[in-house]
C-alpha cells in the first residue's frame, strides 16, 4: 500500500483558545493505481485530510505513512512532497513567475532537475495538459481561466508525482473547461497509471470518474468503499449532508451515466 493513515487526529490551533478538531480516528490505506473520490460537506475535513497525506500538515495523534516513510520524518519530507503532488483549490492563485514556462519549471528546478530535464518535463506536461507552446513565453496573467488552471496543474505534474491529489480542480470553470480537466485527469490515471485522489462536491463527477469513494462527516470517515455502494446508500449520503434536496436530480443524472437505479429504493449499480 502506498499511503496509510493510522488513527489520525488533527487539531487546528492545538492548545490555544481557538483550537478546532478537524479530524479524528481516521484510518485508511491507499494503494498505487487507485482513483479515489473524497466527498463530504464543507468543513467535514476533506482539505485537512489531503494536506496530511503529503506532510503539509502533521497529525497531533497517529501517523501518516507514505511508502514506508512517516511524514513526521523531517529529513524525508521533501521526498514525500515530491511523490505526493497536491493541487489546491484555485491553484492559479499561486502562479507568480514572469512566464508560463518558468512557472511550470519552478517545481522541478527546486528539486534540482537539470535544465535539459526541466525542458523535457515541461514539454511532456504541456502535451498532456493541452498547453500550446505559443503561450509558454507569455505571462500567466494573460491567460484565460481554464488555461491558468491547466498551467497550475502542469507545475505540479512536472515534478512527476506518483500520487496526484486534486482539491476541487474544476471549481469556477465553465462546462468546457471542466470537461477538459476531467478528461486529462482520467488519462493520467488510465494511461500513466497515476494514483488519483479527487475532492469534489459534485457527486455526479465522482460517480463518473472514481472507483472508490471516501465520505467524510464531521472529521470522521463515515464510509469508504466502492462507488456503487456509496450511491446505493442514499441514507448515508443524506446523513452526511450531501444531497439534501437533489436526490431525484442526482438519480436522473446517474442513470444517464450508466448506473442502474431502482426508483423507490434509490438502489444504484453499475451496469
Ligand atoms: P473541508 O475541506 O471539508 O471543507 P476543512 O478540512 O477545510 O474541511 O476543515 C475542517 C474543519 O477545520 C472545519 O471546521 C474548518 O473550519 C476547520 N479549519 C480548516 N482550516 C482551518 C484553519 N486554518 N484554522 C482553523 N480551523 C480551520
Amino acid at each position: 500500500m502506498f499511503i496509510e493513515m493510522r488513527n489520525v487526529e488533527f487539531i487546528y490551533g492545538d492548545k490555544t483558545p481557538f483550537e478546532k478538531k478537524a479530524l479524528s480516528g481516521v484510518n485508511l490505506t491507499i494503494s498505487k493505481g487507485e482513483f479515489i473520490g473524497i466527498i463530504g460537506k464543507t468543513g467535514s475535513g476533506k482539505s485537512t485530510l489531503v494536506q496530511l497525506m503529503n506532510g503539509l500538515l502533521l497529525p497531533q495523534q497517529g501517523d501518516v505513512i507514505v511508502d514506508g516513510i512517516n511524514t513526521k520524518d523531517k529529513k524525508r519530507i521533501k521526498e514525500i512532497r515530491k511523490r505526493v503532488g497536491l493541487v489546491f483549490q484555485y491553484p492559479e492563485y499561486q502562479l507568480f513567475e514572469e512566464t508560463v514556462y518558468r512557472d511550470i519549471a519552478f517545481g522541478p528546478r527546486n528539486l534540482g532537475f537539470s535544465d535539459k530535464e526541466i525542458e523535457r518535463k515541461v514539454k511532456e506536461v504541456c502535451e498532456l495538459l493541452e498547453i500550446p507552446e505559443s503561450i509558454l513565453e507569455k505571462s500567466p496573467f494573460e491567460l484565460s481561466g481554464g488555461q491558468k488552471r491547466r498551467v497550475a496543474i502542469a507545475g505540479i505534474l512536472a515534478m512527476d508525482p506518483e500520487v496526484l491529489i486534486l482539491d476541487e480542480p474544476t471549481a469556477g470553470l465553465d462546462m468546457k473547461g471542466r470537461k477538459r480537466i476531467f478528461n486529462i485527469i482520467e488519462r493520467l490515471h488510465r494511461e500513466k497509471g497515476k494514483t488519483v485522489i479527487l475532492i469534489s462536491h459534485n457527486l455526479e463527477d465522482v460517480a463518473n470518474l472514481c472507483e472508490r469513494v471516501i465520505v467524510l462527516n464531521n472529521g470522521k470517515i463515515s464510509f469508504d468503499g466502492p462507488k456503487h455502494e456509496v450511491f446505493e446508500n442514499i441514507k448515508l449520503l443524506e446523513k452526511s449532508g450531501l444531497i439534501a434536496p437533489d436526490v431525484l436530480y442526482l438519480q436522473h443524472r446517474l442513470k444517464m451515466r450508466g448506473f442502474k437505479i431502482e426508483r423507490f429504493e434509490y438502489k444504484v449499480e453499475k451496469v
